[in-house]
């Protein structure tokens, strides 16, 4: 079974949460595109855990899982989480984690230019966690990447470094900056990368036998379908593809299709960054909902943007997806509300559109909102439908209808166990 759990929103949906409850099924665990920039959170018997880079599974003893080609990978933020890890009693060894050879790698100078380029851009800025993602992207299109598998070569290795080095600093003496030194470049390189070395190999051919042996693959996503490089709200997206057709292609197995895919949906609608956010809610409206969601980035500790649920951007991200099934997730959030709020269509230059719009129209959308009855009642400990109160049966059914896909899990609180089957 090939399973993709993928993001129906702008990201923070609590896909990490989800992974960890549904790969008790799975053997292996990949991550297939992104490097730290977002994070997930995860909450299980042994403690809270932020995962950057290392996939969910990582806090699974018989899981094996994989950063994959798509990725790419911060080595210092790397060794740091697999330290942290440890140090809270989780083994990591090759057995459990692999890291492909052809994922790029995250160097400082990656960091030094996204925060450089944010801050030539001042005011018009995209809100980038400043994390190195978009000039690693960048250059691995241009060419002028490394590679993990590169690590495994120390003989070629500076070369290849001073040689990019020299179109780099081009760059950066643009932004008045001085010239970035090989040797420092080369050493950052062998102090991080010596630690991932027994962890770096070809997971193509790890993942076809796992297939071929009829193992349990699931691809986890970073972010979601809105924040897509190619079909996301462009340029406030990520650089990469966080869509589920991707996951194959990222992981290392392109030419797989996968089985399933389930959709991760948030019971209201958040959004780190800049860029358009039509059901934003501001005010008193959107404080009590971040503090009751908690909504602060789990990578940057930056205060998320809030709104209610977004019924065409979420009918377009399920759509983007192919979602098969869906998890509907935080919904005991919104048991403070009296009145649930959705945004169930746009305006846009005085005209109704209930369809997700493309390009700049979506710069002039108003949002439309209806109310929908609360439920008034602390729903966490609920475990089976039955116990929901009707109020939310009749918000899950209505969400449900206004996207098209049904909803098969719903999760009420942090923890593994706090989620209610739906079917
Ligand atoms: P991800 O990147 O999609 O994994 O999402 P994040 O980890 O950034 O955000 C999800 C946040 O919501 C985390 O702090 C989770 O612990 C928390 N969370 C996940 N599911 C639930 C839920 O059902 N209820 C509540 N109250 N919190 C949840």
């Amino acid at each position: 079974m090939l399973t993709a759990v993928v993001g129906i929103n702008w990201g923070d949906e609590g896909k990490g949460r989800m992974v960890d409850l549904l790969s008790a099924e799975y053997d292996v665990i990949c991550r297939y595109q992104g490097g730290n920039n977002a994070g997930h959170t995860v909450v299980n018997e042994r403690g809270k855990f932020i995962l950057n880079l290392l996939p969910s599974g990582i806090l699974r003893d018989n899981v094996v899982n994989v950063m994959g080609n798509g990725m790419v990978i911060d080595l210092e933020h790397l060794c740091g989480e697999i330290e942290a890890l440890r140090s809270k009693g989780v083994e990591i060894t090759p057995a459990k984690l692999k890291i492909s050879d052809k994922a790029f790698i995250c160097l400082p100078y990656h960091r030094q230019q996204d925060i450089l380029e944010e801050e030539r851009l001042a005011e018009k800025k995209y809100g980038s966690t400043r994390r190195g993602i978009a000039p690693v992207y960048g250059d691995k299109y241009m060419k002028k990447g490394l590679r993990m598998g590169d690590l495994l070569f120390p003989e070629t290795l500076k070369d290849k470094v001073a040689d990019i080095l020299e179109w780099k600093n081009i760059t950066f003496s643009g932004y008045g900056q001085e010239k970035l030194s090989t040797e420092a470049m080369v050493e950052w390189l062998k102090k991080y990368g010596e630690p991932l070395l027994p962890f770096i190999t070809d997971t193509m051919e790890f993942l076809l036998k796992a297939k071929n042996e009829g193992k349990n693959i699931m691809f986890e996503a970073q972010l979601g379908a809105l924040r897509d490089i190619d079909f996301g709200i462009y340029p406030y997206t990520t650089s990469s593809q966080t869509l589920a057709a991707y996951a194959p292609i990222g992981a290392g197995i392109p030419g797989v299709k996968l089985d399933r895919v389930i959709g991760i949906m948030k019971a209201y609608s958040s959004c780190v960054g800049e860029g358009p956010f039509t059901a934003e809610l501001f005010g008193e409206e959107a404080a009590m909902l971040r503090e009751a969601g908690a909504e602060y980035g789990a990578a940057t500790g930056r205060p998320r943007r809030v709104g209610g649920f977004d019924i065409p951007a979420s009918v377009y991200g399920v759509k983007l997806q192919g979602a098969d099934t869906l998890a509907l997730t935080k919904l005991d959030v919104l048991s403070y509300l009296d009145k649930i709020p959705v945004c169930v269509a746009y305006e846009i230059d005085g005209v109704r559109c209930e369809q997700f719009p493309v390009g700049d129209r979506l710069l002039r959308a108003k949002p439309v909102y209806e109310y929908l009855e609360g439920f008034k009642t602390d729903i966490s400990q609920c475990r089976s439908p039955e116990e929901l109160p009707r109020a939310a049966l009749n918000y899950i059914k209505y969400l449900e209808e206004a996207v098209g896909c049904p909803i098969e899990y719903v999760s009420v609180g942090p923890e593994r166990e706090d989620y209610i089957r739906m079917k």
